[in-house]
Parts: C-alpha cells; structure tokens; sequence
C-alpha cells in the first residue's frame, strides 16, 4: 500500500462536568462525546525522501513537529522502526482551536493509517494506548461514535448510539485556547452540574427531547461569560426552532439540536445574517454499530 485516504471525523461535548482539579494540575472531567459527521481530509503517502513531510490548507498551522499530525505519525514509526518517508495532506475543514477535537481526531485517524499502510496489527485498544500519549482526547477520536469519557477524558466507556437530529454548528470569529479556559475555571467553586447519568438513561432509552434537556458545560462559566456571543449563538438557534444549544468543550463552537432539516437551516441562515457566526455547518451524528 503505497498511499491511503482517511476522514477524521470532529465531535462535540453533549455535557462537559469537570469533578475536581487534581493536584498535578490535571481536571477530572465526565462528558458525554459524540462523533459528528464534519471531517478533515488526510491523504498519507509513501515518499523517496526519508521522514515526515507535512502539508495543510491552513497557511497558519504547523506542519513541524507542533502539528499533531506529524507527532502521531514519529510516535508510530519511532516504535515500528519504520525509515520509509511519508507525506501527509491535510485538509482542514473541522473549525481550528474551537471545542471539536479536529487536532486530536487527525493525529487518531494519522495513528489508524500508519497502522494499516504500514501493516503493524495494532488493535484498536492497543492504538488508544498510545494515542493518549499525544493527547487526553485521541483514544477518544479512535473509538469514536456516543461515550462516556472520565479521568482525563481518557477513561472510556461506550454507549448506546445517541439518537439521530440535526445539527447546526456556529463558530464564532474568535479563537479560545482550551488552556485558557481551564486556568480559569473556578472548579471546586461551581454551583451547577449537568446531570450525566440522567442523560446516559436517556441516550439508552433513545429519548432525544430528555438528552436534549439535560445539555450542559460547565465550562460555559468562563468562555460565556468572557465572550457573551456564545449566549447570544444559542438564544438565536433556540428561538428559531432548536430543541436545545450549547458550548462545545471549550469553545467558542456552538451547536444547536433540531429535529427538522429545514428548520435547521433556517436557523444557520439566520445566524449568518445577524453576523454573530464565522463559519456555519449543517450536519448529523456519526453513530457506530457496536453490536
Ligand atoms: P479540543 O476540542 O480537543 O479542545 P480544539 O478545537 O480546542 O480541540 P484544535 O483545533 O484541535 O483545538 O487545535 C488547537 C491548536 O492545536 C491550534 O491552535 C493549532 O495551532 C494546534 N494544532 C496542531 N496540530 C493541529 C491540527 N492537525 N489541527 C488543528 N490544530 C492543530
């Protein structure tokens, strides 16, 4: 195999508590993931000169060894011994640095399609091993589809898929570093919690107004309140026909839940018109069959 084509696919947190902070620094977190169907391109090929060569879209991000594409790829071929060169495309469509995991899902699906090109006989479980070593997230973008993530987001446990809706995400014009967000997370302070065991039932009796109901981030309390058109995002997409809306991980994305496509769109158009959104996406869950 000389050349693979992969889709990593971004995700967005349907609850994000955060349970303490612990003394090496780290947030205990529980949240709800869901894989939906927005992907970034990657296109990993065998090359004649040796390492790893990385090229993007986006003239903004690394293609050194900062960009996670590159550290997945040396993490695989370091262990593996692997002197083949490679290139790895990149396109980005997942927003950048905006609460949808796109960095942690390219160095998971990096991870998968060095396994397969190079014939390694990683099982998933043993690539989720060593995803976490580049990012607390990856095991997760591994796995992918509905889960319960705790520990540092690492502890994985898969649910029933969570049931089918549309979903319109809104990305803001600004950009939040996840390390910003958690350094100023007043975590043994908040007064809210989402109720992550009411919406695991829920899920399971495949009951989308409760899961719905029950959205929630804590970690609203710090970007909302640092950049108030998050609120603004989501009255807009409630008063236009979403069942509910809420902050993606750290955001500033923002996603609002609709039964109806038509109603769905509508309520991207009229984001994009009052100027509060940068970029606007349409889209659905990505289940997997775990039977
Ligand atoms: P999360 O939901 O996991 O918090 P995020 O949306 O906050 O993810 P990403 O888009 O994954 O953040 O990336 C954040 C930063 O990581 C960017 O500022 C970028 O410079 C750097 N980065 C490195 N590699 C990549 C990549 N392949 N894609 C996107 N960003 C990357």
């Amino acid at each position: 195999m000389n050349e693979i084509g992969l889709k990593a696919y971004g995700k967005i947190n349907l609850a994000l508590d955060v349970v303490r902070k612990r003394e090496d620094g780290y947030h205990e977190v529980r949240m709800i993931m869901q894989t939906v169907k927005m992907y970034d391109y990657i296109k990993i090929k065998k090359s004649k000169e040796k390492g790893i060569r990385v090229y993007t879209n986006l003239s903004f991000l690394p293609t050194d060894e900062n960009n996670l594409v590159y550290k997945a790829a040396k993490l695989l071929m370091d262990e593996f011994n692997i002197e083949q060169g490679i290139e790895i495309k990149l396109d980005k469509f997942i927003p950048v640095a905006a609460g949808m995991g796109g960095g942690s899902s390219d160095a998971a699906t990096v991870m998968i399609g060095i396994n397969k090109m190079f014939e390694l006989g990683l099982k998933k479980n043993e690539l989720m091993d060593r995803g976490v070593k580049i990012g607390a997230d990856v095991p997760y973008c591994i796995l992918r589809g509905t889960c319960l993530a705790e520990g540092i987001g690492e502890k994985l446990t898969t649910l029933k898929p969570m049931p089918n809706c549309y979903v319109v995400v809104i990305k803001p014009s600004i950009s939040v570093s996840t390390k910003f967000v958690y350094e100023n997370l007043r975590a043994n302070e908040l007064t809210y919690h989402p109720d992550i065991d009411g919406m695991i039932a829920d899920i399971g009796a495949g009951d989308l107004h409760a899961v719905a109901g029950k959205l929630g981030n804590v970690l609203e309390t710090v970007t909302q309140e640092e950049y108030p058109v998050i609120g603004e995002i989501k009255r807009s997409l409630i008063n236009d026909g979403a069942i509910n809306a809420l902050m993606s991980g750290s955001g500033p994305t923002v996603f609002g839940l609709f039964e109806d496509k038509d109603v769905a769109e509508n309520a991207l158009q009229n984001v994009k018109s009052s100027g509060l959104g940068k970029q606007f996406f349409v889209t659905e869950m990505y289940n997997i069959d775990r039977r």
